[in-house]
């Protein structure tokens, strides 16, 4: 389900969808008819241009998702929105089932682990009576944690030598003119930022738990303690502790002005009294909504943040979520206050150069992309690789 043709067209500022119905008849979410002769719906990863409305999901229908914990969390959070978003949500009428990653189910669907801006995120290889399916969801092939999640190791276990039949296949950052910075180039520039200045704060959205664990070791290294000042980042910790890809979580802390109880043991620091003091020792993580009033709230505290800080807004990729802050508004304010921002797009995708390692990896006799604004482009790319 995506909407994302809709909210460009016709979501501007204060305009927002009157609920489902409207978003039905606009065709910004499938017509109910698509799902009168389906078994199960099976989403990806979180992200909501994936993740969808479960609530407008009619009864009975079957759901099956990368982890329900995660799910839970991320439902609460749009619960009480006073907008269409509160139909994100799934309804009691709805069987949600948890996904096990390369066990193949009952309708004959195996997920595969992958790398992407979202955790955690899958692939899937349907086995059906007459042909294979490979779908891909979203997915990069060189991830921030490098071989800790291997794409396309992962993908070719399942695949074997045969390839399969038919291949939905993303091409998100295929004919974009933006390149986004890769693991390598993320891990350098926010070291040499860590080096050379005191208040540093970076921006992660709470569902991308590479980006979490990244952050967390690169502050390691330069032996800050990582100060989470969002509720929804405490939220997810119990989520990214059990993940596996967290490392220690000695050197973690959550901000006490947040007044939000952690639900696996961490410090609690106080941003007045030991971040500002002592900005060196700190690295402050918070997510996009929550960095401007954490700022301004910070900045009637004292004048020493104005000529000290130095923001990291990672931008998620423009297909992937609903953009909860107005940018321009964000980096006025921030320039008001006196931050420095490095605005730096990390890619949740694979690049071009890297359709090559895919098709060969997944060997599809028919190619369908998907997730793409030129899919004629990835077609022939896909063609002059083979
Ligand atoms: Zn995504």
């Amino acid at each position: 389900m995506s909407g994302s043709k809709y909210s460009k067209n016709t979501i501007v500022g204060r305009i927002h969808p009157l609920g489902i119905n409207e978003l039905r008849s606009v065709r910004a979410i499938p017509p109910l008819s698509v799902f009168e002769d389906i078994d199960a719906l099976y989403i990806s990863h979180f992200h909501l241009d994936h993740l969808g409305l479960l609530g407008a999901l009619p009864p009975g229908t079957k759901v099956y998702v990368p982890t329900i914990s995660m799910l839970k969390v991320i439902e609460e959070w749009y619960r009480a929105s006073p907008t269409w978003m509160a139909e994100l949500p799934h309804k009691l009428h709805t069987e949600v089932i948890e996904l096990k990653p390369y066990r193949e189910d009952e309708l004959g669907v195996i997920p595969i682990p992958v790398s992407h801006s979202a955790y955690p995120a899958d692939s899937f290889i349907y086995r059906g009576h007459n042909s294979i399916v490979f779908y891909s969801g979203d997915l990069r092939v060189d991830g921030l944690l490098g071989p800790r999640i291997n794409t396309l190791e992962n993908i070719e276990k399942v695949v074997g030598s045969e390839g399969i039949d038919i291949g939905l296949l993303e091409g998100t950052n295929i004919g974009e003119v933006e390149t986004p910075v890769g693991s390598d180039e993320f891990r350098i520039m926010v070291n040499k930022v860590l080096m050379s200045n005191k208040l540093v704060i970076v921006s992660i959205d709470p569902v991308d738990f590479e980006m979490f664990t990244t952050v967390t070791e690169l502050a390691s290294l330069s032996s800050r303690t990582i100060v989470i000042a969002s509720p929804r980042l405490v939220d997810v910790l119990p989520q990214w502790h059990n993940s596996m890809l967290s490392t220690d979580t000695e050197k973690l802390a959550v901000a006490s002005e947040i007044e939000k109880p952690a639900l696996i043991p961490v410090n609690y620091v106080s941003l007045k009294q030991d971040v500002l003091k002592d900005p060196d020792n700190f690295l402050l993580i918070q997510e996009p909504i929550g960095f401007l009033e954490m700022l301004r709230r910070m900045k009637t505290w004292g004048e020493k943040l104005q000529t000290e800080a130095i923001s990291i807004l990672t931008m998620p990729e423009p297909l992937e979520s609903e953009a909860e802050i107005e940018e321009k508004v964000l980096t006025y304010w921030l320039n008001i206050l006196g931050v420095h921002i490095y605005r730096i797009r990390i890619s949740g995708h694979y690049y071009p150069h890297e359709l090559r390692n895919l098709l060969e990896v997944v060997k599809p006799r028919k190619l369908i992309p998907i997730h793409t604004k030129h899919p004629s482009l990835v077609l022939r790319l896909a063609k002059q690789v083979k």
